[in-house]
């Protein structure tokens, strides 16, 4: 399967940055669940230290502003290698912008022969391009190593029909069709990520990754996500 881990997920209770405690749960949550037997790769997103589309909205050139987020996410990927490697989880972290001389490029094969290996891989620096979002390269790199599923891990325990920290009458949907997600216009992913788990029938996965062990039981089959398919 694979994990998509937004920034903000490793940021805990600061307003910026990672939270090494926090860095470290998230590690041993990741191991928990490794440790069931599940072949398990990740992808990172930086928005808690740089987020291109806030910074060209303030005049930044746009293309380069997305360069400095895909920066960012090689910062939380490796961050979480180390908190992995820490736990004594082998982990490799593949990036999408080369950088020999601090972590391997992102290369299919490979990435599949490590799972195999039953190393954990990271993906950073999402897609390598502009204008897209780690969300659109969780997708993609699901579709690519042939994921089962994809899980989004948030901040809350599935998708609801408004946001439940605003609104207490938000409802909890257990299951949801693409359809449904789009009709409804419930901000699960962006469009590009929902359209490219669609056309590839990949199921999404949406846990909170701050409720301990929600992680593990989501792959025991007990309904701590809601699941989106077709
Ligand atoms: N980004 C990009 N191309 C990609 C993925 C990400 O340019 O394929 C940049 C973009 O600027 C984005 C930033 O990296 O704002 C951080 O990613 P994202 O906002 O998806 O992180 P998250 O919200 O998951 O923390």
């Amino acid at each position: 399967m694979l994990i998509k881990l937004s920034g903000e997920a490793l940021m805990g209770d600061r307003g910026y940055g990672l939270d090494p405690d926090f860095v470290s749960e998230v590690a041993s949550e990741i191991r928990n669940a490794h440790q069931m037997g599940v072949q398990i790769a990740l992808v990172v997103g930086g928005g808690n230290i740089f987020r291109g589309v806030s910074s060209s909205a303030v005049g930044m050139q746009r293309s380069r502003a997305d360069q400095m987020g895909m920066l960012a996410t090689v910062i939380n990927g490796l961050a979480l290698q180390s908190a992995m490697e820490t736990l004594g989880v082998e982990t490799v972290v593949q990036t999408a912008l080369e950088m020999p001389k601090v972590t391997e490029a992102f290369q299919r094969d490979r990435a599949v022969a490590h799972l195999n290996e039953n190393r954990v891989v990271i993906f950073v620096a999402g897609t390598g391009n502009p204008f897209f979002t780690t969300d659109t390269a969780a997708a993609l790199r699901a579709c690519e190593i042939d994921a089962e599923i994809l899980l989004k891990a948030t901040k809350v325990d599935g998708v609801y029909s408004a946001d439940p920290v605003k609104d207490p009458a938000a409802q909890r949907y257990d299951r949801l069709t693409f359809t449904e997600v789009l009709a409804k216009d419930l901000k699960v992913m962006d469009l590009t990520a929902i359209t490219l788990c669609r056309e590839n029938a990949l199921p999404i996965g949406v846990f909170s990754i701050y409720e301990k062990g929600a992680l593990a039981a989501v792959l025991g089959g007990q309904p701590k996500a809601t699941i989106i398919e077709e």
